[in-house]
Parts: structure tokens; sequence; C-alpha cells
């Protein structure tokens, strides 16, 4: 067995052990097996990492533009040109099939890099001409950023707040999950075989409340961008809210999936299946409350069964393989719990529900079956809490105000699919749904222009397009008089 590997903190371009000497094992899901040893970060880490970015700061605020998006174009580059790096370290690191991490993970995060290098260049502030002058929108950077990320998509969304944070001008400091930190290494590997100005990017490793609560509370840190869970986005939101700190968060979900009896059925049961399991259905995007017409139910469930088989996990390394582990043995449980809870609720398990047996080199991973319940009432805790698994539930609904309710009824908003092929219902349902997204006859079809972002406990604020490059910036205004 190969040795796992040290990955250390990156702070004013260099690679620095941590300041307590302290280290923690990262674990490959998909075998259980350690893969790599990570900086256990502190307050006293994070305090060196703020200050080397607050100490490049005036520098790379002053940059030009051009300077700006041609490292980001030359990051993308080099992420490129390491490709099958990256994509293998993802897919050891989160659990994911390789096949996915090749065609979703690495060039999304390639995308990114370059599409924020593209939109910097094409941005243009408002400018109002008025009779006697004109007011017009400069923006300046924010100052140093705290970048803090999840598991489930772990170097996407990195260089998702990565990339216009830089091409605004301001200096970082990304804490990544803990349980993947290992492309964000690879990442930072890259930027230092660049040159890239010492200080811009760092990098703090550890745990939520000893590496990312210090970097949100540090007064030098003056804007956070968080994905993650609702439950860590308020202490987040509550740490940041008495420095009057920039905050974007992206949390948690529970989408629907809407199935009008007028769908096209093959589409729609693809469409549903791949947004119930896509990524072992740890994406904060996923369908996991499935609602049918009633008169489609029955068909649909016995469909939806029948597709689930083709998610069955295995050997990540595999083509054809799209089920990938649970990226613990301790959210693995956590799932498994909401399992016998549903049946405690009432419901009925169609399908899945097991851990499946894999080959010898893979039997101490943390996989699970896709699994489709049906029979729950959709107000009961299975059907309204994030499971963040490969389960899904299935209810039926007889009238389009019934499926709205039932759609907006939980706490949750950020996204929604629905099929159906009346144009007028397709357009009248997604005004009515209450989240950030809808998908309709489609999912996860993205264009990293439009806004995201979810509504009531799915997050605060919009990232994409320019809406990242307002966050990561601070509009002043100028009026000019002219005599
Ligand atoms: P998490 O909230 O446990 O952790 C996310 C990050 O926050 C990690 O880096 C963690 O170390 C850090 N963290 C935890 N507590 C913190 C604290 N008190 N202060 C500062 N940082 C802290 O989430 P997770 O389990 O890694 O990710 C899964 C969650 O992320 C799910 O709820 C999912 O829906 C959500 N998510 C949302 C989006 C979105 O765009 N809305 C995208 C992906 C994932």
């Amino acid at each position: 067995m190969t040795q796992p590997r040290l990955l250390p903190h990156f702070i004013a371009g260099r690679f620095q052990d941590p300041a307590g000497g302290q280290w923690f094992d990262d674990l490959a899901p998909a075998t259980g097996q350690v893969i790599a040893r990570v900086a256990r970060g502190s307050a006293e880490d994070v305090d060196a990492a703020v200050l080397a970015a607050a100490a490049a700061q005036a520098g790379w605020g002053r940059s030009s533009v051009a300077e700006r998006a041609e490292l980001l174009e030359a990051l993308a580059a080099r992420v490129e040109a390491r490709f099958d790096d990256f994509a293998d370290a993802e897919s050891q690191d989160a659990g994911k099939p390789l096949q996915l991490t090749r065609t979703l993970d690495i060039p999304r995060a390639l995308s990114n890099l370059r599409h924020f290098a593209r939109e910097v260049r094409q941005r243009n502030d408002e400018a109002y001409h008025v009779e006697d002058g004109f007011h017009y929108v400069h923006r300046t950077p924010v100052g140093v950023c705290a970048l803090i990320t999840p598991w489930n998509l772990p170097l996407y969304l990195l260089t998702w707040k990565l990339a216009p944070a830089l091409a605004m001008g301001n200096t970082v400091v990304a804490k990544p999950s803990e349980l993947t930190p290992l492309t964000a290494h690879l990442l930072m590997e890259e930027l230092q075989a660049l040159h890239a100005p010492h200080g811009i990017v760092n990098l703090v490793h550890g745990l939520g409340p000893e590496a990312g609560a210090p970097l949100v509370a540090h007064p030098r840190v003056k804007a956070v961008s968080f994905t993650g869970g609702t439950a860590s986005g308020a202490l987040v939101a509550a740490a940041a809210a008495p420095a009057f700190k920039k905050l974007s968060l992206e949390l948690g979900g529970k989408n629907p999936s809407l199935v009008f009896a007028d769908a096209d059925f093959e589409k729609a049961v693809q469409g549903v299946t791949r947004a119930a399991f896509q990524n072992t259905g740890q994406i904060c995007l996923c369908g996991s409350r499935i609602l049918v017409e009633r008169s489609l139910h029955d068909r649909f469930v016995e469909a939806l069964v029948k597709e689930a088989a083709t998610w069955v996990p295995g050997d990540p390394r595999r083509e054809s393989t799209r089920g990938g582990a649970l990226i613990s043995a301790g959210h693995r449980d956590k799932v498994e719990g909401y399992l016998r809870l549903a049946v405690e609720e009432g419901g009925t398990i169609r399908c899945g529900g097991k851990r499946p047996i894999l080959d010898a080199e893979f039997a101490g991973g943390f996989f699970l079956e896709p699994t489709v319940i049906t029979g729950l009432p959709a107000t009961c805790r299975t059907a309204t809490e994030e499971i963040f698994g490969p389960v899904v539930t299935v209810h039926p609904f007889d009238t389009e105000d019934e499926a709205l309710a039932l759609a907006n009824g939980v706490r949750y908003g950020l996204a929604a699919n629905l099929w159906t092929q009346d144009l007028n219902r397709a357009h009248r349902v997604a005004q009515k749904l209450e989240t950030g997204l809808v998908w309709i006859n489609t999912w996860l079809m993205r264009d990293l222009r439009v806004p995201f972002g979810g509504v009531k406990d799915s997050g605060v604020g919009r990232e994409g397009g320019r809406w990242s490059l307002e966050f990561f910036s601070e509009a002043k205004t100028i009026t000019v008089r002219l005599d």
C-alpha cells in the first residue's frame, strides 16, 4: 500500500506544517483506507493565513484586469495539463465514480476559472446620465475573503468562489472540507508552480469549529462565501453579522421533482432518476421528493425502481459505474437512520435500503444501494428533512395546487425540476415554486452567467456571473456635476 501523502497548509506562497503540530486522517470513502494526513488547522494557522492575505491585498488590488484574468487562465491550463491527476484524486477522495469526476467535477472547475476570466474582462458597470451631470458605479475589491466549501463538489465549488474573488482583486483564505482536502492541495501546487503572487491565495485545512470558525470571526476577513449545511450556515451567519461582513450562504436543500401526467414519460423517468441518484444523491440540487400526478404514480414508481438499478454502486474506476460511496461511515449511519425512520413513519422500501456487496478492495467502503420509498405522508420527517444520500420518497398528488403546496411545504428552497408538456403549466408552476432555481423538463442544466442560490433555509444571496462579481466587490457611486 502506498504511504498516505501529507497535506500541509499553503500560506504566503509556501506549504506549511500546522502550528499545533497536529494532523488528521483523510479516508477514501470507497475503500475506507487512509489516503492522506491533513494539517489540523487552528486559530494560529488561520491568523497567519489571513495576515498573509491582508499583506498581499494592496498589490493584488492594484493589479490590472488583464493580469487577473491571465492568472485564472494560466491556472486552468495547468489543471487541464494534469487532468487525470485531478480526476483521480477527486474520485478517490470523495468516493465518486471516475467517470463523474472526468465529466463533471474537473471540467466544471476548468469552466469556472475560464468563465470568470472572461466575465471580468467583459464587465460593465452602470452609469446614469442626467441633464446636469452623471452618476457611475465604481467597483473596488472587498479585501480578504474567506471561502468555505463542502465535500460533495470539492474542486468545483472551490473554483466557483476562488475565480470571481481573484478576478475582482481580492485575496483569499480557503478552507476546504476536512473530508475532501486533496484537490485543493493540488490546486495550490499549481498556483505555486505558476509563481502566483505570494499570499493572494492561502489554504488552511482543518475542522469546521477549529479552522472554519476562527476564519469567519477573524477581524481582517471582510467577506465570507460559505457553501455547506444549513446548521453550519446559521453559525457562520451569527459569527459574521456583528462585524457586518459581506456574506453569501449556499445551504441545504430538499428539492422536489414534479411529474405531471402529460410529461414525456421516458424523459421524465430518466431525468428524475438522475436528479435522485447522481453523485449518490449528494448534490445540494438533487431531487429527493418526487411528486407524481396520481394517474401516473404506480407506473412511474415501477419505472423509477427499474431505472434506479442502473445507479447501483460499483468499482469507481470502471467506466460504466454510476453509483459512488457515501462520504463517510458517519454519513452512511445518518442516512441509514432515515431508512429506519421511514419504516417507522409507515413507508415501504421499494428498492435498495441495503449495503451492496462489492469486491474485496471495496468491502470497507461506505456504500448504500439507491433507495426508493413510497407510502409516506409528504409532511413526515423522512420526506421533509435533508438526507443527502441515495434515498428518495415518492408521493402522489391530484391537482396542480396540491403539487405546489407539497413542493413548497418544506423549510428549504434551493431548486426544483418539473416535467410536463403543457407550456403554460410549466411556466405557471415554475413561477410559483419557492426556490432559487427551477428546471423544466431537464435537471442540472447550468449556465455560469445566471444567478445561483436558494431561498428560505437554503441560503442568502446569489453567486454566478455578475452576481459573483458583485458579491466579491464593493460598489461606490461617483456623481459628477457638469456646469
Ligand atoms: P458542513 O456545513 O458540515 O461543512 C461545510 C464546510 O463548512 C466545511 O468546510 C466545514 O469544515 C465548514 N464548517 C463547519 N462548521 C463550521 C463553522 N462553525 N464555521 C465555519 N466553517 C464551518 O457541510 P458538508 O457536510 O460539508 O456539506 C453538505 C451540505 O452542503 C449539505 O447540506 C448540502 O446541501 C450543502 N451544499 C449546498 C450547496 C448549495 O449550493 N446550496 C452546494 C453543495 C452542498
